[in-house]
């Protein structure tokens, strides 16, 4: 019973330890979201779904205005405040079954099981305003930053694989740059 009790103990100490490794692995150090090797293999599943389920997918890339002089005046690990607070905002905004991926340094791509294209300029939007409204203090200073997102849902936009979805992400994103940032275009 002994060697069977310490051989059991063993086994889920690997178990346990399995899991950790697993999910360390899938997730971003900084802002414990998932990272985008983990999410991109997310999304190439939600999108196999969508297709098997005729339910649509929405995703979003958010990428931080002016990120840059952030860094510049403040400081990197000023900077990462800054990102880890965007994560969160994000993650607040979501629902449960929504999946936060740090796509890039200052990018972040949301992924949104059965998300309208109405749906996703909802979220989105509404993650930007709560961006706008939020502030990370760096001794007296209050640092304010906005973001701005490109979002699309398939099948309203339809694309033949999950990476041509995050490329009319990535699209819409740029036009939302282009036509003056902190705006959310579809
Ligand atoms: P735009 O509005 O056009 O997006 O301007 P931007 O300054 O945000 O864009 P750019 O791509 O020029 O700069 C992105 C910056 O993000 C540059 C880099 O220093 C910063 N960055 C990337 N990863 C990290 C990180 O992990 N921590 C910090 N603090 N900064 C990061
Ligand atoms: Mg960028
Ligand atoms: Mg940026």
């Amino acid at each position: 019973l002994g060697l069977f009790t310490q051989s059991l103990a063993l086994a889920l100490h690997n178990a346990l330890l399995f899991d950790r490794l697993e999910r360390l692995a899938a997730l971003d150090p900084l802002t414990g979201v998932y990272n985008r090797r983990f999410g991109m293999t997310r999304l190439h599943e939600e999108f196999g779904r969508t297709l098997r389920m005729e339910a649509p997918l929405g995703v979003v890339m958010f990428d931080l205005d002016h990120f840059k002089q952030v860094n510049d005046v403040y400081g990197h690990l000023t900077g990462d405040r800054v990102l880890l607070r965007m994560a969160k905002v994000a993650r607040s905004v979501m629902r449960e079954g929504d999946i936060l991926v740090r796509y890039g340094g200052e990018e972040f791509l949301a992924i949104l099981p059965g998300a309208s294209a109405k749906d996703v300029f909802e979220i989105a939007d509404r993650v930007r305003r709560k961006v706008e409204q939020s502030s990370v203090a760096s001794g007296e200073d209050v640092i304010k930053v906005t973001v701005s997102a490109g979002g699309v849902s398939y099948p309203e936009t339809d694309v033949g694989s999950e990476t041509e979805l995050v490329d009319m992400a990535d699209k819409a994103l740029y036009q939302a740059k282009e036509s003056g940032r902190n705006c959310v275009v579809m």
